[in-house]
């Protein structure tokens, strides 16, 4: 067989993994070196050499989007296509396997999956329930705790309070919230990976079926695998007996930027432990970027301890600079951006090669309001997430209670949205008969209204919204998806509501909700990877897990919007990293924290390794956030690359000049000494009163006679001496 051109384009390196005998395998490599191509190559290569059926794969990837991506790769190499692949995410593999077990899961067969919306909303009924201050026991952290434990493979009868009262609060409401959910038939993301990880590990015949059919499993990005993921990937692993399959495991570990969720980079080493036997195979050619980004990624990453360490190198062009653009406040910003991308796409670019980068989902608004303004079509990933806006989570909510009654999070949702005569006290009668009887709320409801207690127009509203809801089942039941969704957005009112408020906003929702009818009519329920299942559920499970995974129409050319941490695994021409700042990257929290630096600065080098020709960063000198003014410093990242990669463009300059162009005299400059007086641009005269670290690193502190004492990066200050 022909297998060049499986082969062609891989260097020795990544040829030996991709034709690697069977058996356990490692690819540790740094950024943009192949690891994603290698692994799409070695499904090619099982495929069309090994003969292996493309079902007895199973291949793990971090986003949906990656995940499309290299089922289109695998597609493109096999030239046919091949839907029912396992290729997914570990939410989404474990979401279908746990719908095509649903009864060994001990699930409802339409249970729905809770989005970390839905999620804290649940916990706070939980709450209540058990007569506990939300003040006290914040539902966020609840929810925190819940997952972490999850996450962790640990159920509330594993874990030992130690006698300690606020664990064992802790458990008790854990307790409840399980029960909860399990009565209203729901599961939240933590749940989807532990509840199939149990479900492989306890069923002995599924568990033989499995291992036996997936003969490859194929996994990249590990470095933020957790601890569940790893040990859902060794079940399935191949043991001494010969059954199991072939792990193909993927990664880089300055790349691990979801500690703070659970992932464990140990698991690298973990990986090399249980499976002595392992091939390793290192990249170290970089394809993605210019010989600039790249050395520029690496100075950054060598700041770092506890690395595995690696040298990445690129033949590639020197390239231009790295643009620096220091705003005077985020409008600016926004502005430049934008206006730097349209001349981009003047030059004959596609929107969709300019990706803009942010630490904080809060972030995008700007760009997205500036973008609108110039008409400029784009698609924020992870941010603005259409399934998670208010309108369109009720009309999924109605849509959810249609498909299961006993969804308790939907019905309070929508019991009185909108607005139909059913008030607190009647919710909180039902929340107390359900509590009483263990009964969901819509049963509970049913109860209700045969007991005397509610007063006549309390009782005809709930009734009123019980008959709608059937009276919409009823109507619907054999009308395709798009169909159903738009005769419930009408029945309910919600289209109604909206269209009699005013204002762009309303007008918005109204625009959204019929985006949700074109949503359902477009999606390709035979792709999914959902199998045995009705449309409406997939289709649900589908705007669960693909929330925050883009708005915008697909396929068309729009310029990219997204997290930093979203961001891993892509690679654009033209990426702008923006709010490059203390405060915000390096975020408050990271700064305060010890320990955390170093993932922020993975996620710093992530970024930069995301760009293919240009890269551009900006800062503000004021920023507004979350409602709050601030004047932050310039991240000490920029300290961090070395100046000769960076070009200060804020006054059209095109020769490397202040702050990065003036770094090196800075540094080799004169000392600076305590007790010495100085004068700063904007704060005027003060006397330096402390510094720390060194080069790039130093930052003094000045004590101004009008402004108080700060910190400032020294490379950054400019600060002129007086005599
Ligand atoms: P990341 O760590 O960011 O996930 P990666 O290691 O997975 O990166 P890929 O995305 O697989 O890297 O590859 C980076 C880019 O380099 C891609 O555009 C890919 O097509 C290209 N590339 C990889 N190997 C080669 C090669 N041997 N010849 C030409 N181009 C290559
Ligand atoms: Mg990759």
């Amino acid at each position: 067989m022909d297998v060049s051109h499986i082969l062609d384009q891989l260097n020795p390196a990544q040829r030996e993994a991709v034709t690697a005998p069977p058996g356990p395998m490692l690819v540790l490599a740094g950024a943009g070196s192949g690891k994603t191509r290698v692994l799409v190559h070695r499904m090619a290569w099982l495929i069309q050499v090994e003969g292996i059926s493309p079902f007895s794969l199973l291949a793990v990837t971090f986003t949906n989007k990656a995940a499309s991506e290299m089922r289109h790769r695998v597609e493109a190499l096999q030239n046919m296509p091949v839907s029912g692949m396992w290729v997914g995410t570990f939410h989404g593999l474990a979401h279908r396997l746990l719908r095509a077990h649903w009864k060994e899961a001990n699930l409802p067969q339409a249970f729905q999956v809770l989005d970390s919306d839905d999620q804290l909303r649940m916990v706070k009924r939980v709450l209540r329930n058990l007569e506990l201050d939300e003040t006290r026991w914040i539902p966020k952290h609840i929810t925190g705790f819940i997952n972490a434990r999850k996450d962790e493979g640990l159920r509330p009868q594993h874990i030992n309070s130690g006698g300690d009262p606020v664990q064992q609060q802790l458990l008790r409401i854990y307790t409840a919230y399980e029960v909860a959910c399990q009565r209203a038939g729901v599961v939240d993301f933590a749940e989807l990976l532990l509840r199939s990880l149990e479900l492989l590990r306890d069923n002995e015949e599924l568990r033989r079926h499995y291992r036996s059919r997936f003969r490859h499993v194929l996994v990249d990005e590990f470095q933020d695998t957790n601890t569940i993921q790893y040990a859902w990937v060794r079940l399935l692993a191949a043991d001494k007996s010969g059954d199991g399959a072939h792990l193909f495991i993927v990664g880089d570990d300055d790349q691990a930027i979801y500690g703070w969720r659970g992932a464990r980079v140990e698991n690298i080493h973990s990986f090399k432990k249980d499976f002595p036997s392992c091939l390793m195979i290192k990249l170290e050619q970089n394809y993605r970027s210019t010989a600039t980004i790249l050395n520029a990624a690496n100075a950054l990453i060598s700041r770092n301890d506890d690395r595995l360490g690696k040298n990445l190198w690129t033949q590639g062009k020197q390239g231009e600079p790295i643009k620096l653009y220091a705003a005077y406040n985020e409008q600016d910003e926004a502005r430049y951006v934008i206006d730097s991308i349209k001349r981009w796409i003047e030059l004959g670019n596609a929107r969709s090669d300019a990706a803009i980068l942010y630490r904080s989902n809060a972030q995008s608004r700007l760009f997205e309001e500036q973008l609108m303004f110039d008409g400029l079509p784009y698609r924020v990933y992870g941010g603005l997430r259409f399934f998670e806006r208010a309108e369109i989570k009720d009309a999924l909510a109605y849509l959810r209670l249609l498909a299961n009654r006993s969804d308790d999070a939907s019905f309070e949702r929508v019991i009185n949205q909108p607005t139909r005569g059913n008030g607190n006290k009647t919710l909180e009668q039902l929340r107390e008969l359900a509590r009483n009887m263990n009964l969901p709320l819509w049963q509970a409801a049913q109860t209700l209204l045969q007991q005397p207690g509610l007063t006549a127009r309390a009782g005809n509203a709930l009734r009123g919204f019980l008959q709608l809801v059937e009276g919409m089942h009823e109507a619907v039941k054999n009308l395709p998806l798009h169909e159903q969704t738009e005769h419930v957005i009408q029945h309910s009112g919600l289209l109604d509501l909206y269209r009699q408020e005013k204002g762009e906003k309303a007008e918005a929702r109204v625009e959204n909700l019929q985006e949700l009818v074109n949503a359902a009519r477009g999606y390709d329920f035979h792709n999914s990877d959902v199998v045995e299942t009705d449309m409406l559920t997939a289709f649900l499970a589908h705007a669960a897990l693909e929330a925050g995974e883009g708005q915008a129409d697909a396929g068309e050319d729009c310029v990219q919007l997204m997290t930093l941490h979203s961001a891993k695994g892509l690679e654009f021409p033209l990426v702008f990293i923006c709010g490059v700042e203390e405060g915000l990257f390096p975020s408050e929290r990271a700064r305060a924290e010890g320990g955390r630096m170093q993932e922020e600065r993975r996620l710093c080098y992530v970024g930069i390794t995301r760009a293919r020709q240009q890269l551009v960063l900006t800062y503000a000198e004021r920023r507004r956030l979350y409602g709050k003014d601030y004047y932050p410093l310039p991240s000490q990242f920029l300290g961090e690359i070395p100046a000769e990669y960076l070009q200060d463009v804020r006054f059209g300059n095109s020769k490397p000049s202040s702050p990065a162009g003036s770094k090196p005299q800075q540094q080799n400059g004169r000392g600076l000494m305590i007790g010495q007086r100085v004068q700063h641009q904007k704060f005027g005269e003060g006397m330096v009163t402390n510094y720390e670290g060194q080069g790039s690193h130093a930052r003094v502190e000045v004590n101004f006679r009008n402004s108080g004492s700060k910190w400032l990066v020294l490379a950054y200050a400019n600060l002129e001496v007086k005599a």
